[in-house]
């Protein structure tokens, strides 16, 4: 009998759901010996609903203030978490004030949160031979879940007669009969593969060897196990039939031959979709200049455990990483590679996989089992590196040695909804102090904070100023709009020396880029008699015309609607179209330049899941001739042959209010900069604008971070924004404006007594209604050395709780986003 078991045992189990708090259980004594912090359990919660949660404390102390209800079943043979993994759970409750149990519901895949209503489906791939291994239970849900199409939870307890299922659910899954889903569309389908392996009896070298005197009559046979040997290295190992037929010297028929004979034998693996193999491993050789960064790196590595990496586009940082990888590899360690976004980096991972052949990816666009295989993968530390975006902070790493957050001023990285509302980056030098592990920062144009924070000594900075091998920085030329039209210099919105630019480089068999951050045909629509806009009915912005669907859309509610033919406020025929997204680029130019081929680049595109990599296929092997795009094209793309980019409006980003929209712009225009020239051709950049004084433009033909930042912190410190102050955002919206705006006031009624001057607002945000509900934003700023955040957070929680509880308000949602970008 252990103690427990002599005195109670209970244990607190955290739920994915919006709870402050864990809620206790008790242990029934068949169960102690099984509990331990960070495994799964079973538990009834809320009218004889079923989740699975997670133990977070074991403890003896029954509460008094409800009756404890006892644990159903252990989910887990080994903990999935460990304490530094709540730990990091709780710092982000805590700072990015979100619940505890919301944490969890974005920490973990869906199949790990199994909940009453998860619903299952039959496993297309599941083998009928492998039915008699399954339990009498496990049939008889099995043959319910086939013979139903689908059965969730709640089904599935009845079927087999108990109060809950997740037991039976869960082995049932583990042997493949059957796929958790909380989305009903989804079918997950595990690939399968033939795999060839030597039968055990002629495995080893004696055997090995008169085999081969046997088959010496038989060459062929004799080749393919040649090849074999050759591809498996090992005669014990099992190789796909797939790679073994590739090789030249390996047939089918001799194959059969040989599996007929019994000396090979083929059996169906499911393959993991996490690997990609790529046989060849390429060194990577340092420029000088690498070589120097590497080594500051490495130095500034021992006197601070974050360092940003400052190199300019082209000066080939990924080279870096890799060699900072390899070292925590041959140190037995693990590397989390952040990035922005997956589907842009289609090029990295493909040379991260060149030299470390597996490597673990977790991004949004994969499916849940391939969620959850990662995620189990990690906990078994089966991957030494693991490429992920911004949730990949979530993985459970046991040693991990390195996180590197490539373009870490990304916006990308921070989550906008739902709560927890975390920035990865952040996140990161968290996560590297729990694992005291080193976390690299890496930018061509670092975030101004960050570069501050570098600049005053708290944190390390390397600075690469040289591109990679011949190339040499673009050519930035500006194109002033205002005088263009004057001198009747234009085509539409293309001046004529962009233009004459673009027909020299094509016929020179070189590559164009064109910038256009707006997707979509004509974004505006105007009745040419009245005035009035053609807006989306739910939100508070005018529709954008697709020509491709003949559609008006709501970029903010995906509300579409035929396109219009008269005005619905006067009736009038005359609409008249104006702007130009990217879909109207690639028309007019594909029209201007009837015989080059013209490609787009944006989220409509994309949508196809192809779509990426199809475009980057082409472009690679210069099919393309000029590539149309949003910010898409922008980021990490790296092509030899562009040697010209053109933006076509570098207005719009500018005119925004918002006090990081000069920072946005140089970061952008410097990004899709970096496009042009990246080899041993020179490229040039040729940016239209109405504005070409204004003074981003001056930093941005220098090409000079430093001085850009220079400039920026000053009236970053003049007015008090970040990294001089600390600010919160609160949104409030619901249906009803008028509660919405009472609420609001009265909220910053409230905070003003805390922080008088900090306090800014309600005011309706740049779009005030989306989806028929109405928006007000607060906006909080205060300077740490005067207030403690912990002081501002507590009061604000208060405050939304309060808020939250008087019945006039209760339909109000309130988010609050810490460190908002
Ligand atoms: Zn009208
Ligand atoms: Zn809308």
């Amino acid at each position: 009998m252990s103690l427990f078991q002599e005195i109670g045992a209970y244990v607190d189990v955290l739920l994915p759901l919006p709870l402050e708090n864990a809620f206790t259980y008790a242990v029934p004594p068949a169960l102690v010996e099984e509990i331990q912090v960070g495994k799964r359990v079973v538990v009834p919660f809320q009218k004889g609903k079923f989740y699975s949660g997670l133990i977070i404390n074991i403890h003896a102390d029954n509460p008094t203030s409800y009756p404890c209800k006892m644990i159903e079943e252990v989910l887990d043979v080994f903990p999935l978490l460990e304490e530094k993994h709540l730990q990091f759970w709780k710092w982000m409750s805590q700072y990015y004030l979100s619940p505890l149990g919301l944490v969890m519901n974005q920490a973990f895949p869906s199949a790990l949160k199994l909940a009453s209503k998860t619903i299952l489906l039959p496993n297309p791939d599941f083998d009928a031979e492998s039915e008699h291994e399954l339990s009498d239970q496990e049939f008889l849900l099995l043959e319910a879940i086939q013979i139903r199409g689908k059965i969730d939870l709640d089904e599935a307890a009845k079927i087999i007669r108990k109060r809950s299922a997740f037991g039976v659910v869960r082995s049932l899954i583990q042997k493949g009969g059957a796929i958790a889903t909380e989305e009903m569309n989804e079918k997950v389908a595990p690939k399968i593969e033939n795999f060839i392996s030597i039968h055990p009896q002629f495995q080893g070298e004696a055997a090995l060897r008169i085999l081969f005197e046997k088959l010496e009559k038989a060459p062929k046979q004799l080749d393919i196990l040649l090849v074999f040997l050759q591809l498996a290295k090992d005669s014990a190992a099992m190789i796909s039939r797939k790679t073994l037929l590739k090789h030249p010297q390996a047939h089918p028929q001799p194959l059969t031959a040989l599996l007929q004979k019994g000396v090979l034998v083929q059996s169906k693996q499911a393959i993991s979709r996490l690997v990609e193999n790529s046989s060849d491993r390429k060194e990577m050789i340092l420029s000088e200049a690498q070589s120097k960064s590497l080594d500051e790196i490495k130095a500034s590595f021992s006197h601070f455990s974050t360092v940003l990496f400052r190199g300019i586009t082209g000066s080939g940082k990924t080279a870096i990483y890799i060699k900072l990888i390899e070292e925590q590899i041959k140190l037995g360690k693990q590397v989390l590679f952040l990035v922005p976004e997956i589907a842009l980096t289609t090029q990295l991972v493909g040379r991260i996989r060149q030299v470390f052949g597996e490597v673990g990816v977790y991004h949004s666009k994969m499916n849940e089992q391939e969620r959850v295989e990662l995620f189990n993968a990690v906990v078994m530390n089966q991957f030494s590196v693991v490429l992920g975006v911004r949730s990949g902070v979530f993985l459970p790493f046991s040693n991990l040695g390195l996180i590197i957050v490539d373009e870490e001023h990304d916006t990308a990285y921070k989550q906008q909804d739902p709560s927890p509302r975390f920035h990865a980056r952040d996140c990161a030098f968290v996560l590297g102090q729990l694992h005291a592990s080193r976390v690299l920062l890496g930018s061509a144009t670092p975030s101004i904070e960050s570069y501050y924070a570098a600049k005053s000594g708290k944190i390390g900075l390397v600075e690469l100023d040289e591109r990679f091998g011949v190339a040499i920085p673009p050519a930035i030329e500006l194109l002033d709009l205002v005088k263009a039209k004057e001198q009747g210099a234009m085509k539409d919105y293309f001046s004529w020396a962009l233009l004459a630019e673009i027909q020299e480089k094509v016929e020179n068999h070189d590559q164009v880029i064109l910038f256009r951050n707006r997707r979509g045909y004509h974004p505006v629509q105007q009745c040419s008699t009245c005035g009035k806009l053609v807006e989306c009915p739910k939100c508070d912005v005018s529709l954008n015309y697709h020509k491709g669907t003949q559609n008006l859309v709501c970029h903010y509610c995906g509300y579409q609607e035929k396109s219009v033919s008269h005005c619905k406020a006067c009736g009038s025929e005359e609409i008249s179209m104006l702007g130009f997204g990217t879909e109207k680029v690639e028309e007019d130019i594909q029209a201007l330049f009837p015989d080059f081929k013209v490609e787009r680049l944006d989220q409509d595109v994309t949508k196809k899941k192809s779509a990426f990599k199809d475009i980057f296929k082409s472009m690679e092997e210069g099919k393309v001739d000029i590539l149309v795009g949003t910010q898409m094209i922008s980021k990490g793309l790296d092509f030899e042959n562009v040697t010209l980019v053109g933006v076509l409006n570098a207005d719009q980003s500018l005119s925004w209010t918002d006090f990081r929209a000069v920072e946005r712009t140089f970061q952008q225009l410097m990004q899709v900069s970096g496009r042009a020239g990246r080899h041993a051709k020179k490229g040039k950049v040729l940016i239209q604008t109405r504005q070409p004084k204004h003074p981003i433009f001056s930093f941005l033909q220098k090409q000079h971070f430093p001085s850009f930042y220079e400039w920026q912190i000053v009236e970053r410190r003049e007015f008090g924004y970040p990294p001089f102050s600390k600010m919160i955002l609160i949104t409030l919206s619901g249906k009803k404006e008028e509660i919405v705006v009472e609420a609001s006031e009265l909220m910053a009624k409230k905070l003003r007594l805390t922080l008088p001057k900090g306090t800014l607002g309600p005011v309706p945000p740049p779009v005030s209604k989306i989806n028929n509900r109405y928006f007000r934003q607060i906006q909080v700023k205060y300077h740490v050395e005067k207030i403690k955040p912990q002081t501002i957070k507590a009061h604000l929680h208060d405050l939304q709780k309060a808020l939250q509880g008087a019945p006039i308000f209760k339909s109000i949602f309130i988010s609050i986003d810490v460190d908002p970008t």
